[in-house]
Order: C-alpha cells, then structure tokens, then sequence
C-alpha cells in the first residue's frame, strides 16, 4: 500500500491523543485487506485508562478551543479540509485496502467526507443566538449558544471517513472537542484524519483518533466518563440500544444514526429506465453496505416485468472484483460474516418461493466476494422484509396500488430513508407525505450531501447530521434573563 501512496507518511498506525502519537498499552491489532485477506497494517491498540487519558485531554484543550472565534476556528478547518483534498488520491488507497469498495467509489467518499469539515467550518462563523422581547419592562431575555463540550463518537466501518467528519466537523465548529472510536476493520482511514488535523493546526487535544480492538470496553468508558457530555454513534440499531442505556446513567446527549430498511418503490408512471439507473446507485452503493441502500424494492405490476429485466441486464454487467484494480464496479464485502447473512437471505427467499434471476452465488477464489443477486417474487414473510441485507441483493416485490404500497413500506420498526420513483405530481406530494421516513429521495437514489439534514425516525435514530441543523446537535442553548 505504501508503495502505491505519493505520501506514505499518512499511513500512520499509532493513535493520536492530546496532540502526541502514541502507541497501545495492549499491543496491537490486524487490519486486513478484506479482498485479499492480507494484513495491512498493525494499529496501536489502547486501553480504557489510555482512552481516559484522552478524554481528560480533550476536556483541558476544549476549554481554549471554545474561545476561539468562529472566523478562527473556521480557518483552521478549512486548511484541513484542503490537505483532505489535495490528499485524496492518498485517502483513498488507504480506505480501499482497508475497507475494500472500489478506489473511484473511495476516493468519493474522501470528497464527501471533506465537505462537511468545509461546510461546519464556514458555519462556525453563524451560531447565532437570539434576543426575545422580554416578559417585564426591566427584562431582557437572551439566547446564545454554547458548546457541549468532549464528543466522543463511535463510528461503523462501511464509511470509515464521513462517519467520522459528519460529526467532527460540527463538533469543532461548535467549540466542542472530539474523541473519535474508528471500527477495528477501518482506524487508518481515521488516524490520517489526525495527520491531517495536526498539519493544518488544529489544536493539540481537539481531535483524538482512538483505535482498540473493544469496541464495548470504550463505548463503556465514554458513557461512564463524566467528562464526556455527548456521544455519537452511527452503527446497528441493537448497538445503538445499548449505548442509549448505558447513556442514561449520565444522562448524556446522544445523537444515533441507526439501521434503515429502505424501501424503493416503482410507480407504473415512472421513467423506468432513470428508475433502474436510480436502484442501481441506492441498491449497489459501497456493494449493498450502507444503512440508506435500498433494501426492498417495490414495483406497481404494470412495470414489474420489465423492470426486472431492464435491472437484470444492467447488474450482470457489473465487475466484482479487487477494488485496487481498474474497471471494478463492486469490491467485495468486509468480512465473511456478511456473507453468511447475504446466503441467508437468499436461501430464505428461495425456500418461501422467490426466484433468483440473477447471481445467489459467493465467488469465494480469494477474498469476500459475493456476485450481485436479483431474487423476483419477494413476499412479506421473507427475512428482508424485516432485517437490512448489508449486501448485493435487491429483491423485489410485486403491489397493485398506492395506498397497499405504503402501508408495506412503512410496515417496519426503521425509519431512515426511503425512494419513489413517479411522474403524477399529485402522488408525488402524498407519497412523500405518507413515508414514515427521515428521507425521501424522489426519482433519485442518492441523497446524501453535507446541505441536508440526514437522520432517521422511529428505530433508526436520533438526531440529524448535515446541514444548518448538523450543528445543533453539538451546542447547548443558555438563556440569561437581564434585569436593567
Ligand atoms: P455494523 O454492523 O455497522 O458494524 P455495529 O453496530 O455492530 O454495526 O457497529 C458499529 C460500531 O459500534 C463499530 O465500531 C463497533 O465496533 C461498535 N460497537 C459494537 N458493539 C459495541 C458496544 N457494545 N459498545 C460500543 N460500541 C460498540
């Protein structure tokens, strides 16, 4: 990998605390490359009291952090928002050895990932507060906003980037100080973020990047540790449970970004063919791993045969392969675990009916490849229906009419985001009214961008990242009452 990078200096395997790098009191742990098996890198592995440590770093340099003022603050951003570019080529090797999507596909995810630190930076600048017109002729009532304090953030290996600048980028624009988790299968892609944060002066203590191989031993720690005032998570919604509870002990702000099972619905009025364009990029995204992939996809029986067909014949045409190599369109999953519940859902589908039209087979010759897969006859009772794939299958079911369409869309305990494709603006209204989702993407199947505010309802979250409204979630709001 190395070998490959304009600047192997960004491959830094250590973690970043308090400004100094530093090694783990337990020793290390393996990131392997998930398409070749290979070990990639040895990651300095802490311990709880060295992620204590941290946080009492973090707590002293977020004292002078918050002083700063915003056009300050925003200035430094930037630069690292600019060393993130002007490295991309760089970040992106590293998040595909690591975490196996295509380099292409990586390499937009450092640009995306970027973009928040731009975004938040230029929004420290307008954390406005208020004057409200007082309740007695000597009152005055004023509103400002305050940082919360130490972040610490937990994130999933899918986007080993955005997770984490989605929620550093407003964490610092606010004045707070962040402590970030990465996933054991993804910390190089977050150490580099602390190369690059130490180069463009981001303070000493701002942002901590804190590998270990316990995930549990340091969710436990930032819950218990009462220097932290907010937690962070994106991940499982069953993680996410947990983490709430262990939460409430502090009563800690939390913001969770949880699991979605998106539904994807074709309307016989739809462009089929934008349609089929749309699932691919919802449905193939990152190969079927991220929590807003269109995980069912509905289709009206008028257009149902010939959507399959239009989508089978663009999916067969995908390459899997090493996501190092040109031309690959799919990399392969991020371990063999992913697989097995790819296998199960598929084997479920089939032995309640379903037919698979396409793929339905691991291509085991090195690495967690599995072919992308189109099972037709999709039915309520079927495991899909219920649990989000996390990989390339896209089944699809059959409705008649609208109404039916949103009942079995809204029919789960996720709320994430959700896609229609149709023409009539009438139904485009109510159907975007009528999803029981934070997201709705219409005749589109991508929708993320650092200008919106993504998050979830019901079990899928709280809390939204992006957007005006991302920083909110890192300020306290001080109401000072003024007697003159
Ligand atoms: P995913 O399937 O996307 O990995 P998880 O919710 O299992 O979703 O993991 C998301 C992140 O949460 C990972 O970094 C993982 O290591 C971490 N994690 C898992 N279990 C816990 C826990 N009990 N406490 C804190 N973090 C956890």
């Amino acid at each position: 990998l190395a070998s490959l990078m304009n600047d192997p200096s960004l491959l830094e395997t250590r973690a970043y605390i308090g400004g100094k790098w530093v090694d783990g009191d337990k020793g290390t742990f393996d990131v392997t490359n998930p398409a070749r098996g290979d070990v990639v890198a040895q990651v300095a592995d802490l311990s709880r009291a060295q992620v204590n440590g941290a946080i009492a770093q973090a707590e002293a340099a977020q004292k002078e952090w918050a002083k700063w003022t915003g056009k300050e603050r925003a200035a430094v951003m930037r630069k690292w928002f600019d060393l993130m570019m002007a490295n991309q080529h760089d970040l992106g090797l590293i998040l595909t050895a690591e975490q196996g999507k295509p380099l292409a596909e990586a390499k937009g995810e450092i640009a995306y990932g970027a973009s928040f630190i731009e975004f938040f930076g230029e929004e420290a600048k307008r954390i406005y507060g208020e004057m409200i017109p007082g309740h007695q002729r000597d009152k005055r009532i004023m509103v400002i906003k305050q940082p919360i304090g130490v972040a610490a953030s937990i994130t999933p290996w899918n986007f080993p980037n955005a997770m984490i600048t989605r929620k550093a980028g407003p964490a610092l624009a606010a004045g707070c100080a962040f402590v970030a988790r990465p996933a054991k299968e993804t910390p190089l892609s977050a150490i580099v973020l602390g190369v690059l944060a130490e180069r463009a002066g981001i303070p000493a203590g701002v942002f901590n990047v804190l590998p270990s191989s316990s995930a549990s031993e340091i969710g436990k720690e930032f819950c218990e540790n009462p220097a932290v005032r907010k937690l962070t998570f994106t991940g499982s919604t069953e993680v996410g449970r947990i983490l709430l509870k262990q939460a409430a002990d502090q009563v800690m702000k939390c913001s969770m970004e949880l699991g979605g099972n998106a539904p994807f619905i074709v309307f016989d009025d739809a462009d089929l063919d934008a349609a089929v364009e749309g699932a691919i990029m919802c449905k193939f995204r990152n190969n079927g791993q991220t929590c807003v992939c269109a995980n069912r996809l509905y289709v009206q029986s008028g257009a149902y045969d010939a959507f399959a067909e239009k989508l089978r014949a663009r999916v067969a045409a995908m390459k899997v392969g090493d996501g190092l190599k040109d031309g690959t369109d799919l990399g392969p999953l991020i371990n063999e675990d992913a697989i097995v519940k790819v296998q199960e859902h598929i084997a479920d589908a089939k032995a309640k009916g379903g037919e698979v039209i396409l793929g339905g087979e691991a291509d085991q010759k090195q690495g967690n490849f599995f072919g992308p897969t189109i099972v037709t006859g999709a039915t309520k009772d079927m495991l899909f229906s219920t649990e989000e794939t996390f990989g390339p299958l896209a089944p699809l079911f059959k409705f008649e009419d609208e109404d039916e369409v949103i009942a079995l869309a809204n029919d789960t305990i996720f709320g994430l985001a959700s896609y229609f494709y149709a023409k009539d603006l009438a139904r485009v209204y109510k159907v975007a009214e009528a999803l029981e989702y934070g997201i709705v993407g219409v005749n589109t199947g991508i929708i993320s961008t650092e200008l919106a505010p993504f998050g979830g309802v019901k079990q899928s979250g709280l809390g939204r990242e992006g957007s005006h409204h991302g920083i909110e979630d890192y300020l306290e709001m001080k109401y000072v009452c003024l007697s003159i």
